[in-house]
């Protein structure tokens, strides 16, 4: 074990020493997830639906602790928290019906009758990144259990400790012991073994592109099944027919949102060019009133960055000389803070933070011409997360939509992530879907069964 420390990026200080498992840690960990895999899958879909409604609940009566803790570790804002706590305690309410819904098909055949089961899979690990610790977490880690998985959540080193807290939580609740478990660790140690580690059966990855693309190859030799929800650079188209002074008003917060580090930013804003001086002149006081600060005020809408590294990342995308349009504000002194910026190069393709994913508070606001020319402009990326459109044109809405090649889109909305819906990328954005009601799939096999009538 090598120990870590945790830093509230709020104000850079540490606040607790986390202890990351090292290969073997992890291994032990696989045979012990392992060994609790019969009893787990064993027990009735009622008692099964019954303990993840406990677990919910033990969530929901520690909602404000789990929120107090993610303010301090990933620095985000109290209100936002307190909805993250209250996500993870919906999926667990969410697939607790899924356990005595896990039905399979009966299909005549000559000669007898196939049936089919959704069997669970086995040891699951899910891999969560610093962005969204507590959602992303569910998300993996819901399904898999419901469909009678046993599961090891590896959080991010940096924001470990809601995951800790919600493992505990889970004992509390009267899971059994290892059907959940929580391991802190590095990314090339512990996540990189679960990825390797034969008796792991499926990978759920949410983060960077560049890991999920190292983790595909790493589950090629074991033929494990992977989920591979990786980063964005979401469009939010705006045409001329638009609700402007809506468009203007919300763009911020698509963009800028949890500081910018969100898969789904929407950090492309296309505006067709009759309105784009006035969609700029709507979009600057709507930027300016943004409030960025300490994360612990209930009126607090952007916190920090993450780390100081990912600072110094987000800021060499605005050097000196950017072509910065107007920008918001943020606290000075300690702590890892970038005030909302908007950016608008005369030549975008010539900018990195066009087409590369900054998961920072920075946003480019570029013209289009016509519906063709803002599609062609909305899928010139490799990602394709998510995207906004507005246009009070139903039909115009509709065929932007199709023609946009992303997962997750919103009309005259930013909405991404609702739990009671499919969730996954197109392109480098990922690979299968996440929640909605057949995320089940993703964690059971279809075993089919023929029985003779003879
Ligand atoms: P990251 O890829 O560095 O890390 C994500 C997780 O993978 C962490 O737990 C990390 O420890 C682990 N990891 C790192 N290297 C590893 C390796 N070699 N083998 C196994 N595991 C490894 O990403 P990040 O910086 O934590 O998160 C930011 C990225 O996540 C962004 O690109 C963002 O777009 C993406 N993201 C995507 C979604 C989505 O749903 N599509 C959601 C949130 C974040």
């Amino acid at each position: 074990m090598t120990d870590f420390e945790v830093i509230d990026p709020a104000t850079g200080e540490v606040i607790e020493t986390v202890a990351l498992a090292s290969a073997a840690e992890t291994d032990a960990a696989v045979e012990r997830a392992a060994r609790a895999f019969p009893a787990w899958r064993a027990v009735a879909p009622g008692d099964r639906a019954r303990l993840l409604r406990r677990f919910a609940e033990r969530i929901d009566a520690h909602l404000d602790e789990l929120a107090a803790l993610e303010v301090r570790n990933a620095g985000h804002p109290v209100g936002q928290a307190r909805w993250e706590a209250g996500n993870l305690r919906d999926v667990l309410h969410y697939y607790a019906a899924a356990p005595e819904r896990l039905t399979g098909l009966q299909i005549p055949a000559p000669g007898g009758l196939n049936v089919t089961f959704a069997e669970p899979l086995g040891v699951v690990g899910v891999i969560v990144p610093w962005n969204f610790p507590m959602p992303v977490m569910g998300w993996g880690l819901a399904p898999a259990l419901a469909a009678g998985n046993t599961v090891i959540v590896k959080p991010a080193e940096l924001t470990p400790l809601t995951a800790l807290r919600v493992g505990e939580l889970a004992l509390d609740a009267g899971l059994p012991p290892d059907a959940v478990q929580v391991l802190p660790g590095a990314g090339p140690i512990a996540g990189r073994r679960l990825a390797d580690h034969p008796g792991v059966r499926k990978i759920v990855f949410t983060g960077s592109t560049r890991v999920g693309t190292e983790l595909m190859a790493a589950c090629a030799p074991t033929v494990k099944r992977l989920t591979l929800e990786l980063g964005g650079k979401s469009p939010n188209i705006v045409f001329a027919d638009a609700d402007l002074e809506r468009a203007a008003a919300t763009a911020p917060y698509a963009v800028f949102e949890n500081a910018g580090q969100d898969c789904c930013a929407r950090s492309r804003i296309l505006v067709q060019r009759a309105v784009y001086d006035r969609f700029l002149e709507l979009l600057e006081p709507a930027v300016r009133a943004v409030a960025v600060g300490d994360p612990a005020d209930e009126g607090t809408e952007v916190g920090p960055l993450i780390s100081a590294a990912h600072l110094a990342r987000v800021s060499a995308f605005v050097p000196d000389g950017a072509p910065i349009a107007f920008q918001g504000t943020a606290p000075s002194g300690p702590g890892f803070w970038f005030p909302p910026t908007v950016l608008t190069p005369d030549v975008p393709q010539a900018h990195p933070a066009w087409h590369e994913e900054v998961f920072g508070p920075v946003v480019t606001v570029v013209p289009f011409d016509d519906d063709a020319d803002a599609v062609r402009i909305a899928n010139d990326t490799p990602y394709g997360l998510s995207g906004s459109i507005w246009t009070r044109d139903i039909g115009r809405a509709l065929r932007t939509a199709r023609a946009v090649e992303a997962g997750n889109l919103s009309v005259n909305s930013h909405a991404s992530v609702r739990y009671w819906t499919p969730f996954g990328g197109f392109k480098r954005s990922g690979l299968g879907r996440e929640l909605g009601p057949d995320a089940l799939d993703a964690f059971t096999e279809t075993k089919n069964v023929f029985i003779s009538e003879e």
